[in-house]
């Protein structure tokens, strides 16, 4: 069982899980992970709630 990159359809076995801002929860490889959060196009997802940060 593979997993895609949801932005360049990569394939790869280490896909970080993100929630985008746009797409909501998708799976990144570390390439567009790194370019979406320059973009800040992510938001947090570890550390629990929101209002604790
Ligand atoms: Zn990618």
């Amino acid at each position: 069982m593979s997993f895609k990159c949801a932005i360049c359809g990569k394939e790869e076995n280490s896909l970080l899980r993100t929630n985008h801002k746009e797409l909501g929860t998708i799976k990144l490889c570390v390439d567009c992970w790194s370019k979406e959060r320059i973009k800040n196009n992510l938001l947090h997802l570890e550390g629990g709630c929101d209002c604790c940060r």
